[in-house]
Formats: structure tokens, sequence, C-alpha cells
């Protein structure tokens, strides 16, 4: 049988049993599954990687405890401003957008723009007009509206902070990244990532995270390797994390885990940022470090059902 493997996360950060009911970790745990499980379905059948990480990340998109599409989380203005990006191997086409405010689906978009514009980037209102030109219905804010994430903003909105997310329970310190990613290896031996994110909770209108930053949050090249970040983007930006872990493998030899440890367990730590990412090389080997409490995350392959984990092991 050929190979083929998918990886996804729906967020890093201060993500403790103690702050979970079992409830809540079986909504997560069974949303992580059903992602996963959509771009199996399509890998399974011989289709691309391309199309299995969007599948994934639109299901992801879809549901509201995720920081992306619907249940994205409010910026200091009390708006939502979406980011995303898609980056196939084989070619090294990407796509990505930012600041968008009215897309079901932002990492539609952004394989829209790969597909369609003849650029790689699109921003804010711009980027809408294309998607409407391209046939996309724009969404009113209030599809975009979930309490808990209402909530969420009315506790830091008077102040500075701007990193909470995934939890309405927020505590000194307690930092939760909920953007949503996916990376995978077809049956023709192409990889690509895909992830998209509202962002951070309060953070100031107009901020662009890493997420749509290619080399940043996402990466993909057949040489190497597949990467989608979620953490504190402006370190993960500074970092270029995604392209970093590429550029280990490619340049210096390592393998996929080596490159990994090295960005997400030590040089990130060094710098203070806090994340992890999901990663598969050519050969479907997976990674999935952080350096948080907890990364929601699933896995599974040509040999492997899917697996699902929240916590540190
Ligand atoms: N990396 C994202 C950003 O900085 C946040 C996240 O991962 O949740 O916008």
């Amino acid at each position: 049988m050929k190979k083929f493997a998918i990886a996804i996360h729906g967020g890093a950060g201060t993500i403790l049993p103690s702050l979970m009911t079992p409830e809540k970790e079986l909504l997560y745990r069974n949303a992580l599954k059903a992602a996963t499980e959509a771009g199996l379905a399509i890998l399974k059948k011989g289709s691309s990687s391309l199309d299995a990480v969007e599948a994934a990340v639109m299901y992801l998109e879809d549901f509201p405890l995720f920081n992306a599409g619907k249940g994205a989380v409010f910026t200091n203005a009390g708006t939502h401003e979406m980011d995303a990006s898609i980056m196939e191997g084989l070619n090294l086409e990407a796509g990505a957008v930012s600041g968008v405010s009215h897309i079901k689906n932002p990492i539609q978009l952004a394989r829209l723009i790969k597909e369609q514009s003849g650029h790689v980037y699109l921003s804010g209102l711009p980027a809408e007009q294309f998607a409407q030109s391209c046939g996309m219905v724009l969404e009113p804010s209030s599809y975009f509206y979930t309490e808990e994430r209402y909530k969420q903003w009315q506790q830091v909105k008077d102040s500075d902070t701007y990193q909470l997310d995934h939890s309405d329970k927020i505590e000194q310190g307690e930092k939760k990244f909920g953007t949503v990613g996916a990376v995978a290896l077809d049956q023709h031996g192409n990889l690509a990532a895909a992830t998209s994110t509202g962002g951070m909770t309060n953070k100031r209108f107009g901020r662009v995270g890493d997420t749509p930053i290619i080399g940043a949050g996402t990466y993909a090249n057949n040489a190497t390797c597949a990467i989608s970040c979620t953490g504190h983007g402006e370190f993960f930006m500074r970092a270029v994390v995604a392209y970093d872990i590429s550029c280990l493998m490619a340049y210096k030899g390592l393998t996929l885990q080596e490159a990994c440890r090295l960005v997400v367990n030590d040089k990130l730590v060094k710098m203070g940022g806090e994340g992890g990412l999901v990663a598969i090389d050519s050969h479907g080997n997976i990674a999935l470090p952080f350096n948080s409490e907890g990364m929601y995350r699933a896995w599974a392959s040509a040999t492997e059902l899917v697996q699902t984990a929240i916590y540190k092991d």
C-alpha cells in the first residue's frame, strides 16, 4: 500500500486537565477526530494532500470551539480579523490572506488566491472583494460571533493583554492559541500544509500574526517537510519557524524530529516563544512538538487509525 498520512492541530497553550470538563474534552477530541477523518478520506481515495489539508482545516473553521472561521476571537476593536495560508510542496505554490472579517472559510480563500489571483498574498477589504469576484459569499459579522469568545474578550478588553483563547476561565498567565492547521502526505508523494486563525484575543486591529506568513506559520516542500504552526505569532515570525525546520533538514541533514526539537524546544524557548506545530516529512514521518502545556492534535496514516491528544504525554 502506498504511504499517506495526515496530522492536524487545534491550537496550543495552557491546556490543563484541571481546566477541562470531561464533556468539553470529548467535544474537542471528537472534532479533532472528525477533521482528521475528513482529510484521511481524501488521501485514501488517492486525491491530493492539498485537498486533504483544506478539508481538515475547513472542518475546524466551521467548529466554534476553535479560533478560526466561526469561533474566531475578537480584536481590541470588537471585530473579527482572520488570517490563513496554504502551501503545496510539489511546486512551492502558496496562497495567503489576512485581516478578513466576512469569509466563512478563510482557508478556501487562501487557496483561491494561490490558484486564481496571480499573487501569493492578499489582505483586508480587497481580499474580500477578490473572494466575491470568485463567487464566494460574504457572511455578516454576526456569523462569527460566539458567546464564549465575547466573554473572553470582555475579560481583557481594557488591558494590554492580547493572548488568551480556548477557555472562558482566563487565569493570570494562562495562554491559549486556538489556531487550526493540517499537514499531509498523499499517495503521490506530495506534501501540503494549511493554517487558519482568528489571531489572538484583543489583538490590536490590523495586527497580522504568523499564520498567513509563508515560512513562519506555514510551509511545505516535497524535498523536506510540511509544517503548520500555532502559538504566539510574533515569536514564530521572528524565528521564521516553519522554514527554519525545512532548512535544517535541507542544508544540515537533520531528521524531521531533530529539526522540530531544535526549533520548538530550544530556539523558541530561549526567545520566550510559546506554542507548537504539526509536521510531516516526505516519508510520512510525523512530529507534533510543542513547548506549551498542551496542544490539541490528531494524526492518522495508511496504517494507523486516528489518534487524538491534548496534554503532554
Ligand atoms: N499563531 C496565531 C497568531 O499569532 C495564534 C494561534 O496560534 O492561536 O495569530
